[in-house]
């Protein structure tokens, strides 16, 4: 049997943080309590916002904490004709539509009376279904998931969660999916793919056996196994781990600069200090 196959996925957005730390050295420490691997993957898909400068400097913060991973390291955006016919293959399922509403169409829909409150999904207020039935050809419009559609084809979804947070198996039944999740979005616009779209058939590329990443992305992970289910790709093993928040109690995002690693470098800390402070 092949060993634990785990993997740390940052965005080349902004400088890592201790939040990044701490996801890192928890799926470096699971590969390594199993004598598996830990793979780097660069998600830069978001071509507009990925920077080289950003992806170097994750790399050396990567390299100073005392992590390595396998050489090539898989660049998201060089995957393109992959996730392609994903997509495609979504879309002979018959499980897809076009979608041409802008940001401010979807709030406006969502904020008529009739509506009530909007609903919060994993990315956001849960779309309304306005070009479900439309039938838009446009070519450049975005594409969704049809999620009653498509859970009518999957069932139940289920995954196995190893993290301590929410420990066992979990299921999410497709009553769950269609009003809590809804119609999410497979391409955008703007870069023809997604975040859900792109990590589940990269990490089912890469063989990735153990999913380590923040309880952030728990919900997300529904959506994941709901795209191996209809792509036919395996499914991973989850381990979602708690958050590492600032001082306030909030989440670290990446523009807390104020908390990159290499501020914590410059200032002499080492490897061993950053492991104390995010609690390893
Ligand atoms: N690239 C995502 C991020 O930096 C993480 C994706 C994942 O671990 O699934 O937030
Ligand atoms: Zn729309």
């Amino acid at each position: 049997m092949a060993g634990l196959i785990t993997r740390f996925a940052p965005s080349p957005t902004g400088p890592l943080h201790l939040g990044h730390a701490f996801s890192a050295l928890t799926a470096w420490d699971l590969a390594r309590a199993e004598g598996g691997q830990c793979l780097l993957r660069i998600e830069d898909i978001d071509t507009a916002r990925s920077k080289p400068a950003f992806e170097a400097q994750i790399q050396d913060d990567l390299h100073w904490l005392g992590l390595s991973w396998p050489e090539p390291v898989m660049r998201q955006s060089t995957r393109r004709a992959a996730h392609d016919a994903a997509l495609a293959r979504l879309q002979a399922l018959g499980v897809t539509y076009r979608c041409t509403c802008t940001r401010g169409d979807i709030r406006a829909a969502l904020s008529a009376p009739q509506e009530g409150a909007p609903l919060i999904g994993p990315d956001g207020p849960v779309y309304p279904g306005t070009c479900r039935h439309a039938g838009h050809d446009d070519p450049t419009a975005a594409i969704r998931l049809d999620m009653a559609r498509a859970t009518a084809l999957t069932g139940t979804i289920r995954f196995t969660e190893t993290g301590p947070l929410h420990p066992g198996p979990h299921q999410f039944a497709p009553d769950f999916l269609t009003t809590h999740v809804g119609d999410i979005v497979l391409a955008r616009r703007d870069i023809g793919t997604s975040y859900h779209l792109a990590v589940t058939v990269d990490d089912a590329a890469q063989g990735v056996t153990l999913v380590t990443r923040g309880a952030d992305l728990f919900e997300a992970t529904a959506i994941h196994v709901l795209l191996q289910r209809l792509l036919a790709l395996p499914t991973p093993a989850y381990h979602h781990h708690r958050l590492i928040r600032d001082e306030a109690g909030k989440r670290l995002a990446k523009r807390d600069e104020s908390r990159a690693l290499s501020l914590y470098r410059a200032e002499g800390a080492t490897p061993a200090d950053i492991r104390r402070m995010v609690g390893l």
